[in-house]
């Protein structure tokens, strides 16, 4: 028998979502790297393409992005798991780009948001080394998404106008 340990995904109105997570500093701890560990499974788990710690009720800066094609984004990229632990924006590009997003946070609706198409960043990884990464279109953009769950935002703070708000349930229907 294989026992599974149930994580909860806080979702709006939470007001872990709405603060300002802070600094890891002991990576290599077992509280740390469980964390980590219950990240991955719940990324997995719910078809989500990120997953930042506030959302499983963590104040801490910490994220995962996990790209690949599954149910909720078909389209997504293929690209290796990935921890960003402390991010820092280091540049980012004038040039912003509006795409579809959703958010295991905000289910039910998918939102046109603005983001700037290319971000240099530097992160701790799991194994708490530092790191210098450029990323592009989606991968940029499931960054920024994560980046502001960091800081107390959600995306839907970010659209231009309430029209570009819509159901999940017409979202796949316009696929
Ligand atoms: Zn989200």
């Amino acid at each position: 028998m294989e026992l599974f340990k149930e994580i909860k995904i806080a979702k709006l109105g939470e007001k872990v979502l709405r603060k300002k997570a802070k600094k890891i500093k002991d990576i290599k701890s077992k509280k740390t790297q469980e964390l980590i560990s219950d990240m991955k499974t719940c990324v997995k788990k719910s078809n989500g393409v990120g997953l930042a710690a506030p959302q499983i009720f963590i104040s801490k800066q910490i994220m995962i992005i996990s790209s690949q094609p599954n149910k909720r984004y078909p389209n997504a990229p293929v690209m290796k798991n990935e921890v960003l632990i402390n991010p820092k924006i280091i540049k980012k590009s004038k040039k912003m780009k509006k795409g579809w997003e959703g958010c295991l946070s905000i289910p039910g609706i998918r939102a046109l948001v603005p983001r700037h198409e290319k971000i240099k960043i530097k992160y701790l990884d799991e194994n708490a080394n530092e790191k210098i990464q450029t990323f592009e279109g989606f991968i940029a953009r499931i960054f920024q998404h994560e980046y502001d769950h960091l800081i107390g935002l959600v995306f839907i703070d970010r659209v231009e106008s309430n029209k570009d708000i819509i159901t999940e349930e017409m979202y796949f229907k316009q696929l």
